[in-house]
């Protein structure tokens, strides 16, 4: 069974192993100890399971989270398929130089002298936003985090009041969307 890793899921009661569901519950992977789906508290029905697009639990067996880690999309069981959660910006001000995080809105406030945004390390689906907030000629530069480029330039300068920009990464480079 497709299952990688399970958080705050119950294990195996008898041998701590991962447990794959079948039939009328839960079987231990490694000691065959059968869990009937009545034996478990509602609140551990939800698993939540990390791996690669390949390992997302099979339909029809819903009752999980899934985390994409190779595309960083997180999933949620519909019943009839899965769904991709949307992910919202994580909203921060910074007035001094920031290395972002994937999700990171930027409030870039480069009143007090010039600041720089250094992106994380390109992975697929990152994305970042980056809006310069004062009203000083000071300028706010995004910089990758090494040798990629951002739309084929080595940074993107931003001198403006109110000026945003949203970059993404196709897993090697950034792009301004
Ligand atoms: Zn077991």
């Amino acid at each position: 069974m497709p299952y990688e890793k399970a958080y705050g899921a119950f294990d195996c009661p008898r041998c701590g192993s991962d447990v794959v569901p079948v039939a009328g519950g839960y079987r231990c992977t490694v000691c065959g100890h059968f869990i009937p789906s009545s034996d478990l508290p509602s609140t551990e029905n939800v698993r939540i399971l990390v791996g690669s697009p390949t390992r997302k639990p099979p339909v029809g067996d819903e009752k999980h989270l899934f985390f994409d880690t190779s595309n960083n999309i997180i999933y949620k069981g519909t019943g009839t398929g899965w769904s991709s959660f949307v992910p919202t910006y994580n909203v921060v001000t910074k007035t001094s130089n920031y290395t972002a995080s994937n999700g990171d809105c930027i409030l870039a406030d480069a009143s007090s002298g010039a600041i720089t945004i250094t992106l994380p390390s390109p992975s697929n689906n990152a994305i970042v936003n980056v809006k310069k907030i004062d009203s000083s000629t000071n300028a706010v530069t995004v910089e990758p985090n090494g040798s990629e480029t951002i739309d084929g330039s080595s940074s993107k300068t931003i001198d403006t009041q109110y000026e945003s920009y949203t970059f993404i990464s196709d897993g090697t480079n950034w792009y301004i969307i």
